[in-house]
């Protein structure tokens, strides 16, 4: 395989991504948290960014945008729901659209939610995708714009992926997720398993990002929304047996307030 993802932290608690493919030298930003981050890990692996792939206009996402753009002459793609709060757009998209690296084609996804024109960006011939603020480990973001339907459709599109997918969220924010998730769930082992790993790379300051989507979907409280025994236990709280928007509103609200 020749694409390449380059991860590093940056600002207080983002990861910066740099995506490269080797055969026809392209070099896509994920977001751009701090432009300066972004100039300095792509010259240091060699790689000329080509490209900004945005997710979400939130600063820590998108405020890089101008800087990146005059220091490279890159194109930028960011969603069209939110083309009037992002800087630089050349190419604006929505659900089911493609966007190409070299020889490598992403598809859009929307995981409006967290914002309402939030997008991932998936790349099934690397079995990963860009998740940015939807999706955490453990978590996804705070609702800010969306509804609780809308956030569920979104990440019921993450789940319908494969398992073996990548997820590479914006943020390390694991640890805190994973004691919210065992307060949501406490007789669930993997996510037992899960949460002590967590607390076992985080005493070694290692990342917990990126994750496999098939963990996520037996421990994370959010994506397991419609299981039957979450909504039952947080039917006294807002959740409803059958109903996973109920469920996922719920749990989203008791996580604001955790
Ligand atoms: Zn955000
Ligand atoms: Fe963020």
């Amino acid at each position: 395989m020749t694409l390449e993802v380059h991860q590093f932290a940056c600002l207080d608690d983002n990861y910066g991504y740099l995506l490269h493919d080797h055969a026809s030298g392209e070099t896509a930003c994920i977001d751009t948290p701090d432009a300066e981050a972004y100039l300095r890990e792509a010259s240091a692996k060699g790689w000329t960014i080509t490209q900004i792939w945005n997710t979400h206009w939130h600063p820590d996402h998108a405020g890089g945008n101008e800087a990146i753009k005059a220091a490279t002459g890159c194109t930028i793609t960011a969603p069209a729901a939110e083309a009037d709060k992002i800087a630089g757009i050349d190419r604006t998209v929505g659900q089911g659209d493609k966007v190409a690296l070299g020889g490598f084609t992403a598809t859009v996804i929307d995981v409006g939610g967290h914002t309402n024109g939030h997008i991932a960006y998936y790349l099934p011939e690397g079995s990963l995708a860009f998740v940015g603020d939807a999706v955490f480990a453990l978590g996804c973001g705070r609702m800010f714009e969306g509804t609780p339907p809308q956030f569920w459709a979104s990440l019921s599109r993450i789940k319908a992926l494969p398992g073996e997918t990548t997820l590479y969220c914006a943020h390390e924010y694991t640890a805190s997720n994973a004691r919210f998730a065992l307060h949501a769930d406490p007789d669930n082992a993997a996510l037992r398993a899960y949460a002590d790993e967590v607390a076992d790379k985080r005493s070694r300051d290692e990342w917990t990002v990126p994750m496999r989507l098939d963990k996520e979907l037996a421990a994370n409280p959010f994506l397991r929304a419609d299981a039957p025994d979450m909504q039952a236990r947080w039917a006294k709280n807002g959740g409803k047996i059958g109903d996973a928007v109920a469920t996922f509103a719920a749990l989203r609200s008791a996580k604001d307030n955790f």
